[in-house]
């Protein structure tokens, strides 16, 4: 059977044929057979170079060998216990010595539900109602951060996905991104606000650059109004370095969300952050938050092989740098603008690049589609959103390099 034919079953089975909406390519999206380093196999016979990488978990790649050796270990033992396990303090010690700020976390099985659970307990512990998302932020699929970004229909607190209370979104403020005025304006306005959730590197619509300084005032002014600082580095973490943007931009957040690559492939996600803060967390505190899943033993044996990789390889995260510089200089000159960190690269079709959401929608999606597809007829497989970032992996090589920088030069 081919794409189209298991698509044209899925329809009928699933609602828009998929588990998860972006994978909805249309006419219909290819269904992979395998996938192995940087490389995705389909049923259609086709070999493609994979910019996407799941969307962000696979920094090895598909299937790398130790990481699949961690995992069948692990499932010789058994591979859910509904005790703790021995793996858990082990892992939990190795992530938070990686984020200066994190003296505990609690370990989960999506990112959407680590952000979930940030919330509700810098709610508990602020005893304030009130969030502030960024314009275009990403904090996975659940009703208070379900805010559509930027448009009217934010400032008039009505969701923008259908289902969610009006009540529950009138509770979740947005300010633009690089923006550190109408964050102090806003908070000065509202002490009701709490907590701001922001992904110090909007990955879901970027990457996008934080200006110089800009992350060190939204420490500077969460502080002084006593509103806490949730950093989502579901994308970032590991990511963009061992300690991820909190590292590499040397500010502290009060809570941490992580996901995608600590799970290695695997189902995770993670929480954590000031000692004060966690301990609200039942059993400890009266925060309620529990997983029949969470901190499960595969998910914890893949991540934890992952980030001991990672740390055994440190200078990877300066060869995906040049990695993705070169992609960089093959496109220039071509009219769009070209975005780039570490492994995280995106060519918008606008020409500066975009430094909030709303200049990020400015961006020609039409030229993006057609690029798009053109980029998948020479087998390089890139998100197929203007507004999803590109990954690299450890495991693209010089010559996939070559041949998507190549791609790059001709479909644009
Ligand atoms: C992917 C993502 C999430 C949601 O994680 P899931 O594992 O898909 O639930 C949350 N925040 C950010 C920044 C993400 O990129």
């Amino acid at each position: 059977m081919k794409s189209s034919d298991y698509f044209e079953q899925a329809r009928m089975l699933m609602p828009g044929g998929v588990s998860s909406p972006v994978r909805a390519i249309k006419p219909h999206p290819f269904y992979t057979k395998s996938a192995q380093g940087s490389r995705i196999a389909t049923v259609d016979g086709e070999e493609l170079i994979d910019c996407c990488m799941a969307y962000g978990p696979l920094i090895l790649g598909h299937a790398h060998p130790l990481i699949k050796e961690a995992i069948a270990t692990q499932l010789g033992k058994g591979w859910l216990y509904g005790t703790p396990c021995p793996l858990e303090p082990e892992y939990a010690g190795m992530v938070i010595r990686d984020h200066p700020g994190m003296e505990m976390l609690r370990f989960v099985s999506s990112g959407s539900e680590a952000t979930m659970a940030a919330i509700r307990v810098a709610r508990g512990f602020s005893g304030r109602p009130d969030i502030v998302k960024v314009e275009g932020g990403f904090h996975g699929a659940h009703d208070g951060v379900l805010v559509k970004a930027g448009s009217g229909a934010t400032t008039l607190g009505i969701p923008d996905s259908a289902g969610v209370l009006a009540d529950v979104v009138a509770h979740t403020w947005q300010v633009p991104y690089n923006d550190p005025d109408a964050l102090e304006r806003l908070l000065f306005r509202h002490p009701e606000i709490g907590a701001f959730i922001i992904e110090p590197v909007p990955g879901n619509i970027g990457p996008v650059l934080p200006e110089k300084g800009y992350l060190q005032e939204v420490r500077r002014i969460t502080r002084a109004h006593d509103v806490l600082l949730i950093f989502d580095e579901v994308i970032t973490g590991y990511r963009i370095g061992i300690g991820g943007a909190q590292e590499y931009y040397n500010v502290r957040s009060d809570l941490t969300t992580l996901g995608k690559i600590i799970g290695g492939g695997l189902p995770i996600g993670a929480f954590g952050g000031r000692r004060d803060i966690m301990e609200r967390i039942a059993p400890a505190g009266p925060v309620y938050q529990a997983g029949t899943f969470s901190g499960n033993p595969l998910s914890l044996a893949a991540g934890m092989a992952t980030i001991q990789w990672l740390h055994a390889h440190r200078g990877i995260y300066r060869e995906l740098d040049s990695a993705g510089k070169r992609i960089g200089e093959a496109v220039t000159g071509k009219g769009g603008s070209f975005v780039q960190h570490g492994s995280m690269f995106k060519f918008f079709f606008r020409t500066a690049p975009p430094r909030n959401y709303r200049e990020v929608k400015e961006c020609d999606t039409g030229r993006f589609s057609s690029f798009w597809s053109a980029m998948l007829k020479k087998g390089i497989f890139l998100p197929p959103s203007q507004f999803e970032t590109n990954f690299l992996s450890a495991v693209h090589n010089e010559a996939d390099v070559e041949r998507i920088s190549d791609a790059y030069r001709s479909c644009l």
